[in-house]
């Protein structure tokens, strides 16, 4: 009896103690420390926990600058960038331009072979079009359209060490549907090289959740709504060490005789794809793979996008249809929780 009572003892100190190591472990890494920056032209957000909110701060700074480097050279927009310095060139002689932007286009031609041609870093005619008549709400002329489809073949691209030619004057390159997830990828690098083991990175539609929330606990992240957008969550899902990435007919678009022209653009017809599709959601390990699958699973419809992500290893996709059904591939089943009843599986 009384040795039992010395046992339950030692138990409850044990536990005690283990307890107080747990408390002691959270409040260490309790500081939550976040920044929002409007980068890559979205709304960039970071929460890291760290010993200390300045510590946080500082380590969520490096990784905002680790994004301003990637845009800095990748961005279609700002004149200095290499992008900006291909798509300026007036001859076929090679052009210089830094690794990294080099490492990103051969990626993106190796996602076009995958993706059957529905992912194209080529686009950047058709995108320019689209986004100019987007400010005035005018679908562009055929011509123009058929024109810029021309010029999209990644055939003409030639890469060595540090340079690209190409066969093609007219051929314009936008990195948009891969450069954000890249850039998530190393922002998520850059903290953990910071000795961070806890972070959530959310640029736009792409997100990467470092470690888990607390305690053992995951990050939940919430898909929104297609019709209602932000604050309008419809599923839930607990997410480790995994990226999520999100895209939409809602996010850019207008409508214009009752027809949604958003900016996933299709490859071979060279308008918005037109599919039943409204949002598709990609769990895999990295951000570039859940951003470049999410807009080719967008281009592919509901059919053939399932297919494509039952065929890869290690990825998962949530499809919304218009009618407001959920759609998932085989590795979420009983994984996600649908908390809008105006939504089903
Ligand atoms: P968002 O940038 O809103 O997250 P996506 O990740 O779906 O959206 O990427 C869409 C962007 O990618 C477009 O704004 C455009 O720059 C580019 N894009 C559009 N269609 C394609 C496509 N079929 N292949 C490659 N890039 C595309
Ligand atoms: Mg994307």
């Amino acid at each position: 009896m009384k040795r039992s009572h010395a046992k339950f003892n030692v138990t409850i100190l044990v536990l005690l103690f283990f307890i107080t190591m747990l408390v002691a472990c959270t409040s260490q890494t309790e500081k939550l420390a976040k920044q929002n920056q409007f980068i890559l032209g979205t709304y960039g957000h970071i929460q890291v926990h760290a010993p200390s909110e300045s510590k946080g701060n500082r380590v969520v700074q490096l990784a905002f600058e680790r994004i301003r480097e990637i845009e800095n050279l990748m961005s279609a927009t700002l004149r200095e960038s290499d992008i900006s310095k291909i798509n300026a060139r007036m001859d076929y002689s090679p052009i210089e331009i830094d690794r990294e932007t080099l490492s990103i286009i051969q990626k993106g031609i190796f996602f076009e072979k995958i993706t059957e041609g529905a992912f194209n870093i080529a686009l950047g005619n058709l995108i320019d079009i689209w986004d100019t008549h987007k400010e005035d709400k005018k679908i562009p002329s055929n011509d123009s359209i058929l024109h810029a489809l021309k010029y999209i073949d990644t055939g003409s691209l030639q890469m060595n060490n540090n340079a690209i030619s190409i066969s093609c004057l007219n051929l314009q390159i936008n990195l948009g549907g891969i450069a954000k997830g890249y850039a998530v990828d190393e922002a998520v690098k850059t903290l953990i090289a910071n000795n961070v083991t806890s972070a959530l990175v959310s640029l736009g539609g792409d997100i990467y959740a470092l470690g888990y929330r607390t305690n053992k606990s995951p990050w939940i992240v919430g898909i929104q709504n297609p019709k209602l957008g932000q604050n309008n969550v419809i599923i839930k899902l607990p997410l480790s060490n995994k990226a999520i990435v999100t895209s939409g007919d809602y996010e850019r678009y207008f409508i214009k005789d009752g027809i949604r022209y958003h900016h996933i653009l299709d490859p071979t017809t060279g308008y918005p794809a037109d599919n039943q599709l409204t949002s598709v959601t990609i769990i895999s390990d990295s951000a570039i793979v859940g951003d470049v699958f999410s807009t080719a699973v967008f281009v592919m419809g509901l059919e053939k996008g399932i297919e494509f992500i039952e065929s890869q290893s290690r990825v998962d996709a949530i499809l919304i249809t218009k009618d407001n059904i959920v759609h998932i591939t085989s590795g979420l089943e009983n994984k996600i929780e649908i908390i809008d009843s105006t939504f089903s599986l």
